[in-house]
């Protein structure tokens, strides 16, 4: 038996195949420009001799209904390694939103969509492509259980004083307007790792823990439970991002309004596609930043050392809030890979206990790995995520929790 987790855009679907008995991954797949006559699928998957093969096709795809048809072809036409194709024990779905409403992974009935679909106001890029795929899904292999997990629902054990804004209370009774925060299977998976890692119970650990990709999220995580989180109402709050500004005085959005004349939907376009390290050096590739501040160019240094002093303020604030930090753990393409922005976001924080020792941070190999000196108190952690392993994971154990096993 095999688990497909589906990762379901606007206008692509990114999957991957795990096996059910010890969840190795066996198939990654993308199809790309669904609603055109040129869309793009690229599969991966693990042969019968243990080797990886690859194929590019390309072909007409109206929608998301005919794109799953197509893949689970797909699955038939390459068969994989050791279980039959149509074998499916469940499919696990990312879904961005889940609201106040889902603290946890959910098997997905009719109730369960109709309050993702009432969620689609907080989401209303991402809920409905996630709620097309399960509607997809659900309609061709209706005998498969799908499970919905939410990148919000690890943040919903804030407490109210992390997830309220200072805004008129029934701002947020009428329209939901709180921090919900994100990345949070991400920020959930390297905890639980940082945990096995550790050889310390999740429940007795305290870990700041830090996703840098092409979205940024830092999160405290306190006996296992989100306390706090970068991440607000939407994914644009927090860290500097790829190409979003992370925090911003809200001022800044009316005082641009009526000095440019532009409309709101001009500005949060700039904020989300035109800001972040884009807007300040031109480039959101952290690699080409880096090479080009090598070279000495002025704006890509100085959005590495903004990227830093951002991440370095809420390692501070998260001390505050966990009162102990037992570690710090880097996760995310650039968490993983970026040796200067580790190392230039823990400097000068021995007074909290932190020291990064800077040979172990520069040699640190691909994999979990500690970079802190001996005789620092808050460990300092590389981990590789894995979100999809993860819905994978959780998948499985609330299709058995439900008595689906
Ligand atoms: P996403 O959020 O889309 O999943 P990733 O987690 O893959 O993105 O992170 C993408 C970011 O990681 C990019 O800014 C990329 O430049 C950066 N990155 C990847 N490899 C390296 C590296 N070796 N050194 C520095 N940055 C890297």
């Amino acid at each position: 038996m095999r688990v497909i987790v589906v990762n379901s855009g606007s206008s692509s679907i990114k999957y991957e195949v795990f096996t059910l008995d010890d969840c190795a991954s066996v198939v990654q797949g993308l199809l790309e420009r669904i609603g055109t006559r040129d869309a793009r699928f690229r599969r991966r998957w693990l042969t019968d001799s243990g080797d990886w093969e690859e194929i590019i096709e390309s072909q007409p795809i109206a929608d998301h209904r005919e794109g799953f048809q197509f893949l689970l072809d797909a699955a038939v036409r390459y068969p994989t390694t050791r279980v039959a194709p149509g074998a499916f024990f469940g499919f696990g779905h990312r879904v961005v939103h889940g609201g106040e409403v889902f603290h946890e992974p959910v098997i997905i009935d009719d109730d369960v969509i109709r309050r993702i679909k009432e969620l689609i106001p907080l989401a209303p890029l991402h809920n409905p492509p996630n709620v097309a795929g399960i509607e997809a899904l659900r309609a061709l292999r209706p005998d498969v259980p799908n499970v919905a997990v939410f990148d919000t629902a690890f943040h919903q054990s804030m407490p109210p004083k992390a997830f309220h804004y200072a805004l008129p209370n029934e701002l947020y009774r009428l329209h939901h307007v709180r921090r919900y925060g994100f990345h949070g299977t991400s920020h959930q998976y390297v905890a639980q790792e940082a945990a096995s890692y550790l050889g310390i119970p999740g429940d007795r650990l305290n870990l700041i823990t830090i996703h840098l990709g092409n979205g940024a999220s830092a999160a405290a995580v306190q006996g296992g439970r989100s306390v706090d989180t970068s991440m607000g109402l939407t994914p644009l709050e927090g860290l500097i991002m790829g190409t979003r500004c992370g925090d911003l005085d809200p001022a800044v959005h009316f005082y641009l309004s009526r000095k440019t004349g532009k409309p709101f939907d001009a500005i949060e376009d700039i904020l989300n596609r035109e800001s972040g390290l884009k807007g300040i050096c031109g480039m959101n590739d952290m690699r080409e930043i880096q090479r080009c501040a090598e070279e000495g160019d002025a704006q890509a240094g100085l959005a590495i050392e903004m990227f830093c002093y951002r991440i370095k303020k809420y390692i501070g604030a998260y001390t505050a809030v966990l009162g102990r930090v037992d570690a710090i753990v880097f996760t995310g393409g650039i968490g993983e890979n970026a040796a200067r922005v580790r190392r230039e976001s823990c400097e000068g924080l021995e007074g909290l206990g932190i020291l990064l020792d800077e040979r172990r941070n520069s040699e640190a190999p691909r994999g979990g790995v500690e970079i802190h000196c001996e005789d620092s108190k808050v460990k300092i952690l590389v981990i590789p995520t894995d979100e999809e392993r993860e819905i994978a994971r959780q998948t499985i154990e609330t299709i058995c929790r439900a008595g689906g096993a």
